[in-house]
């Protein structure tokens, strides 16, 4: 096995719930818009895509016939191995089976939020039978979870799940600061969950707001990933909107200017205890 402890798994989430045509031009929308933004990603350094999917209307939605034409789009790039990590978030779905439709499409990974929080305007509901359902179909279709990480409790809650066999150890996490409603983009608060952490875990951040080149570098600095994209933020600077692309080569430039690589996806596998992409 190569040397991986320089390795940092670029993850891009280019679309997101929220972020529209009307905010900004550069959000891919449809299935086939995601798979050449993911596929040009992918070119750029990215080991994992973070998919969220849209209705006709450009509305979130969880339907598992957009998620399955998504995967079909990523198909027709036989080259790109790109990890495929779903979401299970709640702005795009009203009930937990709605929510986790897509895993009998058998993604790479998924999202799970352990606990509930607020974002900006509404809940960010994920009650624990809610949770437990996300997560029992994880299990069901080999799916490993990537815990959203909105507030602590979370982390203690997905220590609980593992400590009960509703989750896969080693777990994967992932800090989001900076969720108006949640936990602050802090290098308090990135410490606190950091130093919370359990044993033998791998982590990331996702930052939101101006903190988020800082607070990426100080992850890196640390032995954290980092994600990057339009779905967390969609100016690149004060003023000037972002392109996924952007994004990414700038997180990419700085974690080569510390001496670290990017993780191809084969060596992301490794990382987080993937199976090996046949
Ligand atoms: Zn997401």
């Amino acid at each position: 096995m190569s040397d991986l402890s320089n390795k940092v798994i670029l993850t891009v989430a280019p679309t997101g719930n929220v972020p529209t045509r009307e905010m900004t031009p550069y959000v891919p929308i449809t299935p086939q818009e995601i798979a050449a933004e993911a596929y040009a990603c992918w070119q750029e350094g990215a080991a994992v895509v973070h998919i969220h999917t849209r209705d006709k209307n450009g509305a979130p939605t969880s339907d598992v016939e957009v998620n399955r034409e998504v995967m079909a789009e990523l198909d027709k790039y036989p080259d790109c191995d790109i990890i495929r990590q779903v979401s299970t978030g709640g702005r795009a779905g009203k009930s937990y089976t709605e929510r986790g439709q897509m895993m009998c499409l058998s993604p790479d990974m998924s999202s799970l939020a352990t606990g509930s929080s607020n974002f900006p305007a509404k809940c960010n509901f994920n009650d624990p039978e809610t949770v437990s359902y996300l997560a029992s179909e994880m299990l069901k279709y080999n799916v490993k979870p990537e815990i959203e990480v909105f507030d602590t409790a979370m982390i203690w809650n997905a220590i609980r799940l593992a400590e009960k066999g509703e989750v896969k150890t080693p777990l994967h996490f992932n800090f989001v600061l900076g969720v108006v409603g949640s936990q602050p983009a802090t290098v308090e608060s990135l410490m606190y969950n950091y130093q919370s952490l359990p044993k033998g875990c791998t982590w990331g951040v996702t930052i939101i707001g101006k903190n988020h080149v800082q607070l990426s570098t100080i992850a890196m600095a640390l032995g954290g990933h980092v994600r990057v994209g339009i779905e967390d933020n969609i100016f690149y600077s004060k003023g000037v909107l972002a392109t996924n692309i952007a994004l990414l080569r700038r997180m990419k430039n700085i974690a080569l200017a510390m001496g670290k690589e990017p993780a191809t996806p084969a060596e992301a596998r490794q990382i987080l205890s993937l199976p090996t992409k046949a």
